[in-house]
């Protein structure tokens, strides 16, 4: 099962949660017992294109990069 983190809206706790993909279980902060917790992305979707700050080319083909 992946592994996956999440953050507690109310307190920003963030914490590691095991379970299967696609499922929509419900977590509670371990911290302040808050239920709205809300799923973090994986850091290697997050690095994945996102590294076109600044640049305005649609397409990356551009000359002025
Ligand atoms: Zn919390």
């Amino acid at each position: 099962m992946p592994l996956y983190n999440y953050r507690c809206v109310k307190c920003g706790h963030v914490m590691e949660v095991l379970e299967k993909a696609n499922t929509n279980s419900r977590h509670t902060c371990k911290k302040c017992g808050a239920h709205r917790v809300e799923k973090m992305l994986p850091a290697f979707s997050v690095n994945s294109g996102s590294g076109t700050a600044g640049n305005s080319c649609p397409t990356g083909t551009c000359s002025l990069s």
